[in-house]
Formats: C-alpha cells, sequence, structure tokens
C-alpha cells in the first residue's frame, strides 16, 4: 500500500472517532497566499481611537495581518510586494450585518413573485452574482438573515465561497428562518390551498424546538426568529410568547447558535430582549424604554434604515419631498437608539435594496445622527463583536484575518466616502484593485 493512501486511511479512521480536547470549530477561511505585502495607503481606520491615522502602513503575511503602525515603525521583510494607494483610507473589510443574498429588490420582482414564481436554480445563480457584488462593494463578511424560500441555499453558497469556486464574503447563514405557524406569507390565498412559504413554520414549543435543531443540523451559524409580523387588521402584532423564544435561544445557545429576532413593535422587542435575543432587526416602534432595555443587557440594535427608505421609493416617494410616516418614525426611533447607547451594528435589509448599494444604510446612519467614525466602528468592529468575530475580524491588528478595503477620500470626514471602493483584500487574497 503507497504511504500516501495509509496516511488517507489513517485519517479516514480518524474522522469518525470523537475528537477530544480540541474545540471542533470550522476555519473562517482556507490557507491564504504565502509571502507578504505591504499596503501604503494614506490613512489607516484605527476602531481603538475611532480616528483615521495619516501616514500608517500595514503589512500582510499570508492570510493575516502582521503589523500595523507609521512606516517608521514596521519592519518590512526582504522581497515583500508594495501597493500604493495614495489618497486613499484603510479600513477593515466591512461587515453587512443583515442581508438576504437570494433576494433582488422588490420593484423588479415583488416579494411574492420571487418566493412562488421564480425556480431555486434562478435564485441561487442570482445569489452568485449578489455574492460577487457584496464583496466587491467593501463588504468582506455579511450576516445572510434567511433565504425567504430559497431553503439550504445559503449554506451550499457559503462553501462554495470557501472552496474558491466564486467570490464573495465570509457568509453567516441563518438558513430558512422561522415563523410561528400561519404568521407570514406568501399570503392572502383561499384557506383550502397549502402555500409554500418564505420561511419555515413552528405551531408549538416542540415544533419550535425541533425546527431550530433542524436548522442548526443543516448549517445555520444563526437563528433567525420572526418575532412579530403583520398578520391582520392591526398591523404588526408579536407572534411568539416570551417563553416561547426563550425557549428557542436556549436550545440554540446550548448548540453554540446565537439568536436574531426580527421585531418592529415594542413589545416585540421587549420579548426578544428578555429571551435572550443577541441582536434584534428593524425596531421601528422602538420606544426609549425598550432600547434602554437592550442597552443594560447588551444586545446590539441593526436599524435597516436602507429598507424603509427602499420600500419608500417604490412606494412613490422622492428623495427630497416631504418624508413619509415610515421614514419619519425611523428616524424617531433611531435617535431613541443613539440616546440610549444602545450598541448598533450596521445592517441595511439588503436586498430589498440591490446589493452591492450596501453602503446606502451607513449614509442614512450617519444622515439622521450618528457621527461617520462611529458609523465605521458599527459596520466593523461593533459588528465583529457581537458576531463572535473578535479576535478574528473587525479591527486592523496583528494576528486578525487580512480582511482591508481602501477607500479613496476619508470616510471619518464624509461617509459617502465609503461608496469609492478602490481595492478590497480578503484573506490576504486581492479581489478588487485600482481601477
Ligand atoms: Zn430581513
Amino acid at each position: 500500500m503507497k504511504p500516501r493512501l495509509l496516511a488517507a486511511l489513517a485519517a479516514a479512521a480518524l474522522c469518525c472517532a470523537p475528537v477530544s480536547g480540541r474545540a471542533q470549530v470550522q476555519p473562517l477561511a482556507p490557507p491564504g497566499p504565502a509571502g507578504s505585502t505591504l499596503l501604503r495607503p494614506a490613512r489607516v481606520f484605527d476602531a481603538l481611537s475611532a480616528e483615521a491615522r495619516e501616514g500608517w502602513v500595514v503589512l500582510v503575511t499570508g492570510d493575516r495581518i502582521a503589523a500595523v503602525g507609521s512606516a517608521a515603525s514596521v519592519t518590512v521583510p526582504a522581497g515583500a510586494k508594495t501597493i500604493e494607494l495614495p489618497g486613499a483610507t484603510l479600513l477593515p473589510g466591512l461587515i453587512e450585518g443583515h442581508s438576504h443574498l437570494f433576494l433582488h429588490p422588490y420593484n423588479e420582482t415583488s416579494w411574492n413573485d420571487q418566493v412562488l414564481h421564480e425556480s431555486l436554480a434562478e435564485r441561487v445563480a442570482r445569489a452568485v452574482v449578489h455574492a460577487r457584488e457584496t464583496l466587491m462593494a467593501g463588504f468582506t463578511t455579511t450576516r445572510d438573515l434567511g433565504t425567504e424560500g430559497a431553503g439550504y441555499s445559503d449554506v451550499g453558497l457559503k462553501q462554495a465561497i470557501e472552496k474558491g469556486v466564486v467570490p464573495g464574503p465570509r457568509i453567516l447563514t441563518s438558513t430558512r428562518a422561522i415563523v410561528a405557524k400561519g404568521a407570514y406569507g406568501p399570503s392572502g390565498f383561499d384557506p383550502r390551498w397549502e402555500i409554500p412559504q418564505g420561511a419555515e413554520e413552528a405551531g408549538n414549543p416542540d415544533e419550535l424546538e425541533k425546527v431550530v435543531r433542524d436548522q442548526i443540523g443543516k448549517g445555520a451559524d444563526w437563528v433567525k426568529l420572526y418575532g412579530d409580523y403583520h398578520v391582520g387588521p392591526a398591523g404588526d402584532v408579536p407572534t411568539f410568547l416570551q417563553d416561547e423564544m426563550k425557549r428557542a435561544v436556549e436550545v440554540a445557545g446550548s448548540l453554540g447558535r446565537p439568536v436574531a429576532v426580527h421585531a418592529m413593535t415594542a413589545e416585540g422587542m421587549r420579548r426578544a430582549a428578555l429571551a435572550g435575543a443577541t441582536t434584534i432587526e428593524h425596531g421601528d416602534e422602538g420606544t426609549p424604554e425598550v432600547f434602554r432595555l437592550m442597552a443594560r443587557l447588551g444586545i446590539c440594535y441593526i436599524p435597516t434604515l436602507a429598507a424603509t427608505y427602499a420600500v419608500s421609493t417604490y412606494r412613490g416617494w422622492q428623495p427630497g419631498t416631504a418624508e413619509p410616516a415610515a421614514i419619519l418614525r425611523k428616524r424617531q426611533s433611531f435617535k431613541d437608539a443613539l440616546q440610549s447607547a444602545v450598541p448598533i451594528c450596521m445592517g441595511g435589509d439588503v436586498g430589498v435594496f440591490a446589493h452591492g448599494q450596501n453602503a446606502l444604510e451607513m449614509e442614512l446612519m450617519a444622515q439622521y445622527g450618528m457621527a461617520p467614525a462611529q458609523v465605521l466602528l458599527s459596520a466593523t468592529a461593533v459588528s465583529a463583536r457581537h458576531f463572535g468575530l473578535d479576535g478574528q475580524l473587525g479591527t486592523i491588528r496583528p494576528g486578525l484575518l487580512a480582511d482591508l478595503v481602501a477607500v479613496d477620500g476619508d470616510p471619518t470626514r464624509d461617509i459617502a466616502a465609503v461608496r469609492n471602493v478602490r481595492f478590497v483584500m480578503k484573506g490576504g487574497v486581492v479581489y478588487r484593485s485600482a481601477r
């Protein structure tokens, strides 16, 4: 028997034995390229001071950041390649906190029609394009909060990206997401018909637990619950009981998965917070009290300002004219959130609007009252902390994965500069370089 075959057989035998004394954590990235690269931008965004540091450089070795600091302080190994980025600001790879890679803008095709009429093959083909657009826009990580009827395709897409089959961001998956039975869409059909839903239904606490376990078993990094929904004439109403959500959070937590809860109403948010959610999405009707509760419990708020903005334009609103009630309410809840000091992670619900336009959320955060440097932290270090990526991503520090983005201009002064993406590196691999 050839030694190589013997080694393979030994490895195969190992695969089925219990592994003890070692965390079975999947690596976030395949091994990166060999060699070192020195990046010389005009400035580097430093998450610790929330400032752009003029004249700093970053040394990348393999897939990791090896050094960062003033040019004089960084020792460059012989043979290192240099990439000049004059006029640009180097940022940690941006993190999208709330995406739907398997959806495209509703003014192209309604959500109902995407879920019911588009074939799975078409939806996957679109998601491959969306993943590339996300990465090229400087978002090297995305937390994808539900395939909306496209099954477990996010798990397969993530694997294809990790294997280098197609370019895309690192994906935190949540697979099908979970709704209370009868509380989601597509709806409005004759009750004789069983209509496929945009998320997996759970009709009682035991079913909910089963669905949580099933989705995790099939590859969910996060569990996504719909904590309320517009069911019937009263508008948005809480759908899961607090105890039901609590049990789902406990089961997920036992399996090492955090929970994200969609909640528009103050009561849905309150239940999610007390149930132990890690993040709460949307919060349109959030009150100062509920944001303070979230702040006290350390739960991250994901405002999704851009989704409301986009949907308002689809309904005929023209930016620059008087803002509709939905946007005014969003401005108020965002202001209340800022005043409560709740941590805010950046997430726009991209997919409702075009992938690659993720920066719209950052522009709106600044427009609605957040300082540009805080917006940058929200899309990098703050999200990394709340998404369990601390020590791997979110800041530019030696030892972290080399996910780095250069944009022309200085986004700490004008956040719109994040749209001027000039260079994208993920895990030490350059995906986009100078125009
Ligand atoms: Zn969403």
